[in-house]
């Protein structure tokens, strides 16, 4: 009898969740985006001791159909692709249909949906990736998932959690990146009962910008709008007197996406450099619209990392407009570029 057996289907589930959920800031990214692809206008997010104790999303979004609910926790299950191709013309943030899968299977999930052609919510509640409850319920139109009882099944990965202020920190970084990425939606953050976030949702980035970041940078941008063949770049730069120990404060948004990506941040720090002092990083708000054909948002299962085609025009042309756009705009940039 040979030895080689399938695995079943909740092994397989954790195993793959720990590439898509390395922390509890991972989960809310997931959750933030459905929310976000389901159309929501105002997204709530409560987190209990940096999301050990319990992650709470709500959104107003158009929720999910009584008949799709248990269908929602299923791998590679999702109502955003149909096929390869649909990749590369991708305007939806999700579409591995993994995060819900991945979330059961390594924690407690309830989630209350209502969609918005019904008149009733269903509540479910899985835990390791079983289905423990499922009832009719009473609610709002919209989506509210409750994640409790992180890695209670993987203590290896409950282990490698860090404290509370590094798990929040991660939190609100990402929640600040998505509040920043979508300035017409209204976000809320709460730890521990406290309100940490509010923005608007007034669609003006600027007011984003100041709710989420202060007023000290908010009154110091420079606005880019550039246009080239391939990229549009739009948003706005801060004025070099400000800077940061770190690339915290270095935001991209690739056709709406908030990514990590060295080629950008690198590109603006060559603009900005001999303007801040070195070892000191610009703090930038930059959107970069491209043909979807010429980015890969597939290389990484957390879609964090973006990898380009045509990178060097793309690094090329950030530089410059982020150089001409300071040159152009900032005094100090001017006198300290032709000294
Ligand atoms: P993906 O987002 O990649 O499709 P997920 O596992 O994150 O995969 O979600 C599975 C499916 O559940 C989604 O395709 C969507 O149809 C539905 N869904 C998840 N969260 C929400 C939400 N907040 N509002 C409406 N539908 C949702
Ligand atoms: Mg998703």
């Amino acid at each position: 009898m040979g030895v080689i057996k399938q695995l079943p289907q909740n092994v397989a589930n954790q195993i793959s969740a720990g590439e898509v959920i390395e922390r509890p800031a991972s989960i809310v990214k997931e959750l933030i985006e459905n929310s976000i692809d389901a159309g929501a206008k105002n997204i709530e997010i409560k987190i209990e001791d940096g999301g050990r104790d319990l992650i709470k999303v709500k959104d107003d979004g158009h929720g999910i159909l009584a008949d799709d609910i248990e269908s929602a926790f299923n791998r590679y299950a999702t109502s955003k692709i149909e096929n390869i191709d649909d990749l590369y013309s991708l305007y939806s943030l999700g579409f591995r249909g993994e995060a819900l899968a991945s979330i059961a299977s390594v924690a407690e999930i309830e989630m209350i949906s209502r969609h918005q052609d019904s008149d009733q919510a269903v509540k479910i509640k899985l835990k390791g990736g079983e289905i423990l409850d499922k009832k009719p319920v009473g609610s709002t139109i919209g989506t509210e998932i409750i994640v409790r009882d992180l890695f209670f099944n993987t203590p290896a990965r409950y282990k490698y959690l860090k404290t509370t202020t590094t798990e929040f920190s991660h939190i609100s970084k990402i929640v600040s990146a998505e509040a920043t990425a979508n300035s017409d939606l209204s976000f809320k953050l709460y730890h521990n009962g406290r309100q940490i976030l509010s923005t608007p949702g007034n669609g003006k980035l600027k007011d984003t910008i100041y709710a989420v970041y202060g007023s000290e940078i908010a009154e110091n941008l420079i606005p880019i709008d550039i246009e080239d063949r391939y990229i549009k770049l739009s948003g706005y730069l801060c004025r070099p007197e400000l800077s940061r120990s770190s690339r915290s404060h270095e935001l991209f948004f690739v056709n709406g996406r908030p990514i990590f990506n060295n080629l950008t941040a690198k590109a603006v720090e060559t603009a900005y450099n001999k303007l801040i002092d070195p070892g000191r990083r610009p703090i930038v708000f930059l959107f970069i619209k491209v043909n979807p054909i010429l980015v890969d948002v597939n290389v990484h299962p957390a879609k964090r990392e973006v990898k380009f085609s045509r990178s060097q025009i793309i690094f090329d042309v950030i530089k410059k407009a982020v150089r001409n756009t300071l040159r152009e705009n900032d005094p100090t940039t001017r006198i300290k570029l032709n000294q």
